[in-house]
């Protein structure tokens, strides 16, 4: 579903990303970790083409990401994202939040769309929360709008960056059971940048561990977790496990 191939990308003269060579089959979860700095953010940005790359090849779904000429308003339309900071329109309550999309983009009419945003809500435990605006919501909360307004849109993937690490503790697991669901019950392909090693070990395929812009190890969960093979890897989860 996601293919990477030899990427390397520069802010400037800055070597953000080296030589890094990964992939996600479809129904995969792949769990990305690594210090801060270490390049997460810009691998999944990548993906969807939020930021483009110097060199390398990136494949979603058949289509070309990477090069000129790639139809990347109608991919990103395709692949789910949830990043740290609830993206919620403010100005917007919960239904009109889901439905936004889902009628400009997808043409659905405003009843199809009202019944999948009903759907999705009920589903991550929101429903009663509709009418309501962002503003009077939890974060953790408003995390599970945005993954439900990711969904509303039936991506063929998603892609997380750090969507607990802004939450109270108390809030974390609620949006982690969400996602827990979406990769045990439907199956949905996903690269997730998270710190939350229990997530990690509970529903990961693998997990890519990167340091200083470079993929380190790319291995499947329990072998990463029982045995990581770099010294830096050793070093970072002995720090927060
Ligand atoms: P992570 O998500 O692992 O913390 P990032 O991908 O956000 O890492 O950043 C990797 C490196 O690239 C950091 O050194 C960061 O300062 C730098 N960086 C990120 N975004 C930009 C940008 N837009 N311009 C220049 N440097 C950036
Ligand atoms: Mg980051």
């Amino acid at each position: 579903m996601i293919e990477m191939k030899n990427v390397s990308k520069w802010y400037g003269d800055f070597k953000v990303l080296t030589d890094c060579t990964t992939k996600v089959a479809k129904g995969e979860v792949v769990v990305v970790c690594g210090p801060s700095g270490s390049g997460k953010s810009t691998l999944i940005k990548c993906v969807n083409g939020l930021e483009p790359v110097q060199e390398g090849r990136i494949v979603v779904d058949g289509a070309e990401v990477t090069g000129s000429g790639a139809k990347l308003t109608k991919l990103r339309a395709k692949i789910g994202m949830v990043f740290q900071h609830f993206e919620l329109y403010p100005h917007m309550s919960v239904r009109d939040n889901l439905c936004l999309a889902q009628e400009k983009v997808l043409g659905r009419t405003r009843k199809e769309a009202e019944a999948r945003s009903e759907t999705l809500l009920t589903r991550v435990g929101m429903i009663d929360h509709v009418a309501k605006y962002p503003g009077q919501l939890s974060g953790g909360q408003q995390q599970r709008v945005a993954i439900a307004r990711a969904l509303a849109m039936d991506p063929i993937a998603m892609l997380f960056d750090e969507p607990t690490s802004a939450l109270d503790p108390e809030m974390i697991k609620e949006v982690l059971d969400v996602m827990v669901g979406l990769a045990r019950d439907d199956g949905m392909t996903m690269m997730v940048v998270t710190h939350e090693m229990g997530f990690a070990r509970k529903v990961a395929d693998r997990v890519v561990f990167m340091d200083a812009g470079a993929i380190v190890e790319d291995r499947p969960t329990k072998e990463f977790f029982d045995a990581p093979e770099s010294e830096r890897a050793q070093d970072f989860l002995s720090k927060i496990l």
